[in-house]
């Protein structure tokens, strides 16, 4: 989490909503990550986690991340809760949860469904506050200017 804090802030610093992923391999070890970069990218699907997951599926040549961990500062959206369930990680772990957009437990709960026939198992709340107070600085020095 704390690479993926540190990607956060990188995001944040190129004027992008400062969210940060990591992909861990099934040993832990970091696979890829990933900031936020929509604006850059001028893509609407430039979000930490489907860069992260793209990166580490080409690094390992294939799409399925089965074993891998996806360790990302904001509960991820629905678009990246259901790219992580089809990338077919073991685990999504998360810090601040998105009581506004959130689809791994908030808004909506996408990775566990019971009708999916994979389910990756969910850590929520790691570094929550950092991770929340990350986007909190970021939302706050936009407004004063
Ligand atoms: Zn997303």
């Amino acid at each position: 989490m704390r690479l993926a804090l540190a990607e956060a802030a990188a995001a944040g610093a190129r004027g992008e909503i400062p969210v940060g992923a990591v992909v861990l391999d099934p040993l832990g070890e970091v696979l890829s990550m990933a900031g936020n970069d929509r604006e850059s990218a001028a893509d609407p699907t430039a979000h930490a986690e489907v860069l992260a997951l793209r990166r580490a599926a080409a690094l390992r040549g294939q799409w399925r991340l089965g074993g891998c961990t996806l360790v990302v500062t904001l509960e991820p959206c629905t678009m990246c809760a259901g790219a992580a369930v089809l990338a077919r990680v073991d685990r999504i772990v998360y810090g601040a949860t998105d009581e506004k957009g959130g689809a791994v437990g908030s808004l909506w709960d996408v990775v566990r469904d019971r009708r999916l026939n994979h389910r990756p198992e969910v850590v929520m709340g790691v570094l929550a506050e950092e991770c929340g107070e990350v986007l909190k600085r970021f939302f706050a020095t936009r407004r004063i200017r």
